[in-house]
């Protein structure tokens, strides 16, 4: 049986199965606040193909300002994400600052989003998004 493997959406450059797809199923935990971004990325990626990645964004959204509820059908064609710098975030930290840009196709052109998400702590320890300053868009 050929078993096809795809990159990871996020760039890591591993396969999606040995990446952010441990993490969407809950085999692995995003240990920093940029592996959550990656994470989160992969997720609004897949979500035209894998709707039911809306419940992995959820999941991640700190409780304090997570929507009551999200639709993926409607996601852009993600490209690619570029990270731009981090401020904290790593293992030890409570909170964390992930600049990034992220590329979708709208015809023939590629645009940018570029955000600066704040990340934190949810009450069982993990990262969760918090928000996000919208730079271009
Ligand atoms: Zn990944």
């Amino acid at each position: 049986m050929l078993i096809l493997k795809a990159k990871c959406p996020c760039g890591s450059g591993q396969d999606y199965s040995d990446c952010c797809k441990l993490i969407h199923t809950g085999k692995a935990k995003a240990l920093t606040a940029e592996a959550l971004m990656r994470s989160r990325f992969s997720a609004y990626y897949l979500g035209q193909q894998q709707p039911e990645l809306a419940s992995y964004l959820l999941n991640t959204w700190c409780p304090s300002t997570r929507p009551n509820s999200m639709e993926l059908t409607d996601q852009p064609n993600w490209v690619r994400l570029k990270i731009w710098q981090t401020q904290a975030g790593q293992p030890n930290d409570k909170q964390g600052i992930v600049e990034f840009s992220a590329f979708y196709l709208d015809g023939l052109f590629q645009l940018e989003f570029r955000e600066k998400s704040y990340f934190q702590r949810n009450p069982e320890g993990d990262w969760c998004y918090l928000r996000g300053d919208i730079l271009k868009n």
